[in-house]
């Protein structure tokens, strides 16, 4: 048995499924896990020893590449100082101010340690500040792991959701109504049936977690201006795409400005790290000035924050995305370009360090067209992929993540691979 399944195997015996978060056991793709010991730049090596060019990025933390020197050396330095206070830092200011003076519809921003936490507390906020109860999601969009946010659409396009997840009574999500996404009619419906009693409408302003979404032209606009006419708060979740696809994130590349944004992934460099910020006067619904309650033991944890400084410092080098989504484009295009010269259909899209790669003949705009996809030739490309030591995500739903560290060669050496794993899925 190999090494990696000798691990998986052992770490079933006492984590339920072998994995402490779902989609790394593979099961949408069969097979073992690998097991990573250590990853720099594009590169992850396996309990084997077996070197990967990563897509991954730890989901979309890594964007410098992972371990990067500068990221390491910050994240020791601060650690000597000691692990963890409960009271206030200096560092924890600075990067309040680092995401404001960035980010131009964050006016004041708290830090928890996940995205699940952020959005969660936006939500609680949107709720606080408005004193209403219900909420809109979008069908195909992951907001993280809250009761109110597990809900998949019901029957009817107006009707309330079902649980995507049991443990979560029918009553806890009785307040959110799920939509399609792309599709602003069903908003405009929503609001004009709901509209007074609607605290908040949350959204990833372009889709991670349903593959690659992007939002139709005047979607977003459409839910800024339903939001603003019904006094409802618009939450950017831009757990994924915030310094992901560009310095301020979707809001900078479309102009639509939120209420509130949550973050996470990049501004932590690898550490547990999120935040939710936005409008002062709603900000200031929060405890201790305001009555919305939240908390968090390790909050602003100074290793985290040191992680999360230097990287949003090192993002801010001139030129910086213009090269990431140089990058990220010369990979989504030359994969597309590879998978038609082979007749197989598969095409791509791309923005910022982000991309979707879609085993289906047109690039989606709905969650109805993402289900497209031919499942069963994702997992032969995922794992003919792997074998020549390239690390796709192991679901044909998730979005791809490319670094500052994947250079011309690394990209070069993932299309040639491509090349010819097309040319036997025919
Ligand atoms: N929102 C979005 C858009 C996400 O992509 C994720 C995680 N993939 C979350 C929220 C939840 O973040 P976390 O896993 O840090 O709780």
């Amino acid at each position: 048995m190999s090494r990696n399944s000798q691990l998986f195997e052992r770490a079933l015996q006492t984590i339920p499924g072998g994995v402490n978060s779902p989609v790394r056991a593979f099961r949408s793709v069969g097979g073992s896990p690998r097991f990573i010991e250590r990853a720099q730049g594009p590169y992850m090596w396996d309990a084997e020893g077996t070197r990967y060019i990563d897509y991954v990025g730890s989901w979309g933390p890594a964007i410098l590449g992972h371990a990067h020197p500068e990221v390491i050396r910050a994240v020791q330095e601060a650690a000597v100082n000691g692990l963890s206070f409960g009271a206030p830092t200096e560092a924890e200011i600075e990067i309040a101010e680092a995401i404001v003076a960035r980010i131009p519809s964050i006016e004041k921003v708290r830090l928890v340690s996940s995205g699940t936490e952020a959005t969660m507390t936006a939500i609680r906020l949107a709720r606080g500040a408005t004193g209403r109860t219900k909420i809109v999601k979008f069908e195909g969009c992951y907001h993280g792991h809250a009761d109110s946010l597990l809900v998949k659409a019901g029957s009817g396009m107006l009707t309330f959701g079902n649980p995507t997840s049991a443990g979560v009574p029918a009553e806890f999500i009785q307040h959110t109504m799920v939509l399609d996404y792309n599709r602003l009619e069903a908003a405009e419906a929503a609001f004009k049936q709901y509209g007074s009693e609607i605290a908040c409408v949350i959204i990833e302003p372009i889709a991670g977690n349903m593959n690659l979404v992007k939002p139709l032209p005047g979607f977003l606009q459409g839910l800024r201006d339903l939001c603003t006419q019904y006094g409802a708060l618009l939450i950017f979740d831009e757990v994924m795409t915030g310094f992901r696809v560009g310095p301020q994130g979707v809001q900078g590349l479309t102009g639509v400005t939120p209420d509130l944004t949550t973050l996470a992934k990049v501004i932590g460099g690898g550490m547990p790290v999120g935040a939710f910020g936005g409008r002062a006067d709603i900000m200031e619904h929060i405890a201790p000035i305001g009555n919305v309650y939240q908390a968090g033991t390790l909050s602003g944890n100074p290793v985290a924050v040191a992680a999360g400084l230097v990287t949003l410092k090192l993002l801010s080098e001139p030129g910086f995305y213009e090269r990431l989504g140089e990058q990220t484009r010369k990979l989504a295009e030359g994969l597309a370009e590879r998978a038609r010269a082979a007749g197989v259909a598969v095409c791509s899209d791309h923005v910022g360090g982000m991309f979707g790669l879609y085993f289906s003949e047109a690039v989606p705009h709905t969650f109805d067209e993402v289900s497209l996809a031919n499942v069963e030739r994702f997992k032969r490309f995922f794992h003919a992929m792997l074998i020549k030591g390239i690390y796709f995500a192991p679901s044909a739903f998730e979005a791809g993540f490319v670094s500052a560290a994947h250079d011309d060669a690394t990209i070069q050496t993932t299309l040639d691979a491509a090349e010819e794993v097309f040319a036997s899925l025919k």
